[in-house]
């Protein structure tokens, strides 16, 4: 990276094998659309394939960088987000490849589910995948082995989904060095969103897109951009600005095109587990508190009703330490070990630079 802010060149390096396919070329200028091709050999269809759709915009030399969707099925800003920059897009505007999988796991996207139908796969679980495993193994693997190698920079949009509604955000991970930090909280600012945040770990580990990009040396940005099954229309807008001026920000499109300013960011540390909330009794949730609001250790966080005896007491739930409401579960109806709520702490950037200097 260099100090303008722009990725350095990407190289492709030969694909290894996978049972995956494509008739797109990665390697040539232009602009071209069509689909990795996933084989199966079904009762309805014995010499078939799963579409997978693909686009790659490459415009000679300069950073390659990897836009998902679809990561998980039921997760829409993001797919919206890629498919309305796809058809906006123009070759000559882009500075080195742009590949975008606005439908990641599309049997997931086409079944509007978080995990496969095929398989009960969960891409963002299946990670680092396996070449002859079943739809959604082979799918990460074909990522992990053939995308990512050569790719400077991935942005995995997320939501919500089904059963999570977050409070719209750019995500990151912290990493060892300093430099990665200080370049990676330049991205989140420049995406834009009013919220980031950044986790110790991904919720999903080694078994991540993000584990794939620790494993291949890519940086990698993510986002929750709202969910409950549905399209945040503001985090929506927000962030088609904000893919503009950060690809604009890593030299990858020109800066032709004038992109307002990123509003402020507020920074959040967020631990997995530690500041999740689960749920302690089955029933229905009554949630007291909404996405957003500030709550200290203690507080009720809601009361869980019996509908099977309604004139018992409901169990209550507490929160168990101070912090911003980041995301909260949608489906009243709730189960024992159901995540309610996640709460994160306001930081700093001078916070978590010296943060980061402990931990190196
Ligand atoms: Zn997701």
């Amino acid at each position: 990276m260099t100090d303008a802010g722009n990725l350095p060149a990407g190289t492709i390096s030969e694909p290894k094998s996978s049972r995956i396919w494509t008739d797109i070329d990665f390697s040539v200028d232009g602009k071209q659309c069509g689909y990795l091709r996933l084989p199966v050999s079904s009762h309805e269809s014995a010499y078939g394939w799963i579409p997978i759709p693909v686009a790659v915009i490459r415009n000679k030399s300069g950073p390659r960088v990897l836009l998902i969707a679809g990561n998980h099925g039921d997760e829409w800003e993001g797919q919206i987000l890629l498919m309305n920059f796809l058809r906006q897009v123009r070759q000559p505007d882009v500075r080195g490849t742009i590949i975008i999988l606005s439908a990641a796991n599309a049997p997931a996207v086409e079944a509007n589910r978080r995990v496969s139908p095929l398989d009960e796969g969960n891409l963002n679980r299946c990670f680092p995948g396996k070449a002859d495993g079943t739809p959604t193994w082979a799918i990460a693997h074909f990522i992990e082995t053939h995308l990512l190698p050569g790719t400077d920079l991935v942005c995995d949009f997320h939501s919500g989904g089904s059963s999570l509604e977050y409070l719209p955000s750019t995500v990151i991970v912290r990493p060892k060095e300093e430099q990665k930090m200080k370049y990676l909280l330049s991205l989140v600012h420049q995406f834009g969103l009013p919220v980031g945040f950044i986790t110790d770990a991904p919720t999903g580990g080694d078994q991540s897109l993000w584990g794939a990009c620790d494993r291949t040396g890519v940086l990698c940005l993510s986002t929750e951009l709202g969910g409950a099954g549905t399209v945040n229309l503001q985090a929506l807008r927000a962030a088609e600005v904000g893919l503009l001026r950060l690809l604009q920000h890593v030299g990858a499109l020109s800066r032709d095109q004038e992109v307002a300013r990123a509003q402020k960011v507020q920074l959040f540390s967020r631990h997995p587990a530690r500041d999740y909330l689960y749920s302690p009794a089955p029933g229905v949730f009554e949630p007291h508190v909404g996405l957003g609001q500030r709550v200290h250790s203690g507080q009720v966080a809601g009361v869980l009703h019996s509908t099977e005896a309604p004139w018992r007491e409901p169990d209550v739930v507490y929160f168990r330490r101070s912090g911003y409401v980041l995301c909260r579960r949608v489906p009243a109806r709730t189960r024992i070990g159901d995540c309610l709520f996640n709460t994160a702490d306001e930081l700093s950037v001078e916070q978590l630079l010296s943060n980061n200097r402990v931990l190196a």
